[in-house]
């Protein structure tokens, strides 16, 4: 561990504003703890009210030369941030998971897709476009053009500790606005070593923040309702989102909302198991199963259940749990003990009720928050299990008759973010990816993001969208101009 060390000695630890680390103004500091052990990794400055608003001023200040910035400019800061994080892949991924816990690959995974993001947006800064019209009634020129919408505030949670903080950082930056982001209390190094990162590319002061806080409420009331905000930006949970919007209202803050889901992942009868049972594995195992697409519900229908069953609780019992940071580990720790009992907690209630355990289903009595990689079938209906995000490496398998019978249980639930299903019917895939109330859908795939994609949900799960094309929007203004 002496790299891991070596590596933990060389982030900083303070607030990052002005393109410095600085303690926080009361002097105070949390502990930041390895999920594998539960032992302390670093301590990070616990920033409040006072320091984000010392934050949002340098925003606020460097706001308007940010603004005026050539996209190009904007576009090559970015694509230097890429290149460092991307020379930098295994300090950034043994990073991940040391305080997030995940395994090493998947780590570098996260790395190059959340290192892809400042790449897509270095490219979208310099493709920002209005548009013309001659007016229709012949008297006049409509001139669209956009404009940033100013200082932003990112609340990210614990997940995806890289790529929640550059799908918004890339979007805003390319934009041409300041950044202030509040990582999760959990996982707060990664974005300050983003920011040195930033720092070193000729990022200016003040254009992007990072504010750890063990005080989200108290940081982002604060940021929220000073009028020099103009937009927020969240990912996390459905209930912190709805009050997230419902505080953005007295500002009229511009908001994108990446919230819960309840993904479900659907098997036809004619789809191909083996690709079928692969997929299954990464919608639902990939991230230990904490990631707000990962497929909550999988119904499989009758025909293909008991083979697809038994062939996914085989490869799940078999996945070796361990720190993510030991190269034989399949499976790393839960983020922490309040989600393990959460895990363990919807588990439990399953099984009290009558559901079938196949593997799993028992916290690991070690040191850290390990759960077994758990496969559950039969729980009945009125189980948590069935409705809420589970996020833990726990698969509940059910089954179903008919189409329309999967397609009208996958649509009820309040959540509209990811579904996935497997198929090999041309007619059917036209049917249901159509007839499926999600943002985002899989067609014979069990992982779905990318950069260059529209990430976002419907329904309870959300407000916009991030990455693509579509991304950069959530940061502009459009203005209209008119023209003789
Ligand atoms: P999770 O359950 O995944 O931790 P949360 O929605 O609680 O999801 O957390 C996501 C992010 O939102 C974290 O950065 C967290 O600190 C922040 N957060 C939690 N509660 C609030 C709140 N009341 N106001 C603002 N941010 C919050």
């Amino acid at each position: 561990m002496t790299r891991a060390r070596t590596l933990l000695d060389s982030v900083p630890t303070g607030l990052w504003i002005s393109n410095q680390s600085v303690a926080a103004r009361s002097g105070q500091t949390f502990e930041v703890a390895d999920p594998a052990t539960g032992d302390l990794l670093t301590s990070v400055a616990d920033g409040d009210a006072d320091d984000a608003l010392a934050a949002l001023d340098t925003a606020v200040e460097a706001g308007p030369e940010w603004a005026a910035t050539a996209p190009r400019t904007r576009g090559e800061i970015l694509r230097a941030a890429f290149e460092e994080v991307t020379a930098r892949a295994d300090d950034f991924a043994l990073l991940m998971t040391l305080e997030m816990g995940k395994i090493l690959p998947e780590s570098r995974g996260e790395v190059t897709y959340g290192a892809e993001f400042l790449r897509w947006f270095s490219e979208e800064a310099v493709r920002i476009h209005g548009r013309t019209a001659t007016a229709p009634a012949g008297n006049g020129q409509i001139l669209v053009v956009k404009q940033p919408v100013g200082p932003a505030l990112a609340i990210t949670p614990w997940n995806f500790p890289l790529a929640m903080g550059t799908r918004k950082i890339g979007p805003a930056l390319a934009a041409g606005c300041p950044i202030l982001v509040k990582p999760a209390e959990d996982t707060p190094l990664t974005m300050l070593l983003l920011a040195q990162v930033f720092a070193d590319a000729g990022l200016p002061p003040g254009v992007l923040s990072v504010l750890p806080t063990t005080r989200a409420a108290e940081v982002s009331e604060a940021l929220m309702s000073d009028p020099r905000l103009r937009k927020v930006s969240f990912t996390g949970s459905t209930g912190v989102g709805r009050q997230l919007i419902r505080q953005s209202a007295d500002q009229i803050l511009r908001t994108s909302m990446e919230l819960g889901g309840n993904a479900p992942f659907i098997v036809f009868d004619d789809a191909d198991l083996d690709t079928a049972v692969d997929g299954a594995m990464a919608a639902k195992m990939r991230n230990g199963g904490e990631a707000c697409t990962a497929a909550n519900r999988i119904l499989v229908q009758n025909g293909i259940r008991p083979a697809f069953t038994e062939a996914l609780a085989a490869r799940i019992a078999d996945m070796a749990v361990g720190p993510g940071y030991d190269d034989a580990s399949a499976l790393g720790p839960i983020i922490n003990a309040k989600q393990l009992d959460s895990v363990a907690g919807l588990v439990d209630e399953a099984v009290a009720a009558g559901a079938i355990v196949h593997t799993g289903g028992t916290t690991l009595d070690r040191p850290g928050h390990f759960y077994a990689p758990t496969v559950l079938s039969d729980v009945p209906e009125q189980c948590a299990i069935t409705r809420q995000e589970i996020f833990g490496p726990v698969a509940v398998i059910s089954g179903f008759d008919t189409e329309d019978e999967a397609v009208a249980r996958a649509n009820a639930t309040e959540y509209g973010l990811a579904a996935y299903f497997y198929t090999r019917d041309l007619d059917r895939v036209a049917r249901v990816s159509a007839a499926l109330e999600y943002g985002m859908v899989g067609v014979n795939r069990g992982v779905i993001s990318d950069a260059a994609a529209p990430f976002g949900g419907i329904k309870a799960s959300g407000l916009g969208v991030e990455g693509g094309s579509e991304g950069i929007e959530e940061y502009l203004n459009t203005k209209y101009i008119a023209l003789t």
